[in-house]
């Protein structure tokens, strides 16, 4: 979000606002959205069509997918503006009724600049089975995610949104119970998309790992507290950190 940006909001008339979603700042976050929608697509993270995305585009303005289009072939301009209550401000779709979990998201987390939600087959499974994924097992994933579960809600409802929020201070990937997983980031929405594909294939490795039949590997404390002081300086959430 430039300072250009951020002196637009949801107060101000409606012509500006216009203006402001069909300019060119808004017009590469819409490109942006349709890019990342095509690889979760591709990598088979939504079905029919689930799955949405979402960028803070001014303080108080999110960008948004609508409702019902395949999120691998979404074009600009089915791309909604939203502000923080999920009362749609511009688009000629309407948006996706999901919005108001990553609202919540965004509300609670001001550092929370894009958020992504799908159904990766993995992810979606440790979180049916009420697994949290273990710590201390792949660098990658220790050091650019951090994973809670949140309890089964009705997509759609602010309750879920609550429920999601609660974690988002000390997480950046939530598993949803009985639905799919939610990502958010402090710097771009193609980092949101990155919580989340490390996030599946973690998930996707140790399942396969654990059928080799061999107890696996752990890092030892030392080594976990050398990833976790890079997580830190990186700016993403981890509960292990102190303070
Ligand atoms: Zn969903």
């Amino acid at each position: 979000m430039t300072d250009a940006l951020a002196e637009i909001s949801s107060k101000s008339p409606r012509v500006e606002i216009e203006k402001f979603f069909n300019g060119p700042e808004v017009t590469r976050c819409k490109q942006q959205i349709c890019d990342v929608g095509r690889r979760m697509w591709q990598r088979a993270y939504v079905d029919g069509n689930g799955g949405n995305l979402a960028i803070r585009v001014a303080s108080d303005l999110v960008l948004c997918t609508p409702t019902l289009v395949s999120k691998g072939f979404m074009k600009p301009e089915d791309l909604c503006l939203v502000d923080l209550n999920g009362a749609q401000m511009a688009g000629d779709q309407r948006r996706t009724s999901e919005i108001l979990m990553h609202l919540e998201i965004m509300k609670r987390q001001p550092r929370a600049v894009a958020t992504v939600h799908g159904h990766p087959p993995y992810g979606t499974a440790y979180g049916l089975a009420g697994i949290v994924p273990p710590t201390g097992r792949i660098s990658e994933y220790e050091l650019f995610v951090s994973t809670a579960l949140a309890p089964y809600r009705t997509p759609g409802t602010p309750d879920l949104g609550h429920e999601v929020a609660a974690l988002v201070d000390r997480h950046n990937t939530i598993l949803m119970a009985n639905h799919g997983v939610v990502a958010w980031s402090h710097s771009s929405l193609e980092d949101a998309y990155f919580k989340l594909e490390i996030l599946e294939a973690y998930c996707q490795t140790l399942c396969i790992a654990a059928q080799l039949g061999r107890p696996l590997s752990e890092m030892s404390p030392a080594q976990v507290k050398d990833l976790l002081a890079i997580k830190a300086r990186f700016g993403i959430p981890d509960p292990r950190m102190s303070g």
